[in-house]
């Protein structure tokens, strides 16, 4: 049996010059858990070229979809973004990655902070009934440059609190906050530092964070992981993993090669 499904793209939505987001075909034997990642991509030249993509659709959605960067001279990126619909999507067949919600300990409130394309696995973990079972608040805060970077903004503030099954859950705990660092916007400046100077906490009328209360995931540039990773760290939460679970779980949302 190959490692890979060959799945068809069925839509291709352009958010801005830099960022696209698809959706494809889902093989029903494809299982994996809301916020993990595959190899997915294209045949070049006879031969696949991947990388690892976060999938935004949630475990029971009978498609797939993906929200991607687009890197102008990106091995995969620059061609990714020509795709149209009824291309071959090549789709891994081994979905995996930290950002699980049994990787953190029990908690009042759950953090999901994410840059750039590192939103795409919140979006998966924000459409599960069981997030909403284990947390009294699920707090959104997605981090970009600009405000047309804040992708998918309408569906988290119109299209979900509509939806026939989440809807009432999300309508409750739901607490979406997108900021910007380089336009005026009603959130301006970098996550961190709205951790940092209780911002954020003031803005969503929560306190500030609590290793006691609070659990955090984490997705974004390394440097962004690394920053958040020791604010955390000196505030005493523990990083949870597969092997044990934490306070806080991170997954980079890209590498620097
Ligand atoms: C665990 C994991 C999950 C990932 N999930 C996603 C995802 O859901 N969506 C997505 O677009 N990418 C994701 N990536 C990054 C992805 O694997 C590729 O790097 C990306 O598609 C670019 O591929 P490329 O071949 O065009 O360029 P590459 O050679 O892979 O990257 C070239 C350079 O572009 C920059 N870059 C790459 N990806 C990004 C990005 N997402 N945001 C900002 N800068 C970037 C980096 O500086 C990198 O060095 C993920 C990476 C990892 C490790």
């Amino acid at each position: 049996m190959s490692n890979f499904y060959e799945e068809k793209v069925l839509s291709v939505h352009h958010w801005t010059d830099s960022l696209f987001s698809f959706t494809a075909t889902r093989d029903p034997s494809f299982r994996f858990l809301n916020g993990q990642f595959t190899m997915i991509g294209i045949e070049v030249e006879g031969r696949p070229l991947l990388r690892a993509y976060s999938m935004v659709s949630s475990s029971y959605d009978e498609n797939l979809e993906f929200f991607s960067i687009k890197v102008a001279n990106g091995p995969l990126t620059s061609r990714l973004q020509h795709l149209k619909v009824g291309d071959k999507l090549i789709v891994g067949r081994k979905a995996t990655g930290t950002l699980v919600l049994d990787n953190l300990v029990p908690g009042k409130h759950l953090y999901l902070l994410g840059t750039g394309t590192g939103l795409a696995p919140f979006l998966s973990i924000i459409r599960d009934p069981e997030t909403y079972e284990r947390y009294e608040k699920v707090i959104l805060v997605h981090g970009c440059r600009t405000v047309a970077e804040l992708a998918y903004g309408d569906q988290i503030t119109e299209v979900l609190p509509n939806d026939e099954y989440l809807g009432e859950a999300v309508r409750e705990k739901l607490i979406y906050y997108p900021t910007v660092t380089r336009e005026a916007f009603r959130n301006t400046g970098r996550i961190t530092d709205l951790i940092q100077s209780y911002k954020i906490f003031e803005d969503i009328g929560l306190p500030p964070l609590d290793v006691e209360a609070d659990r955090v995931m984490l997705c974004g540039s390394p440097a962004m992981i690394q920053e958040t990773r020791a604010l955390l760290d000196g505030r005493g939460f523990s990083e949870g993993s597969q092997a044990e679970a934490g306070h806080f779980v991170i997954e980079k949302a890209f590498v620097e090669r």
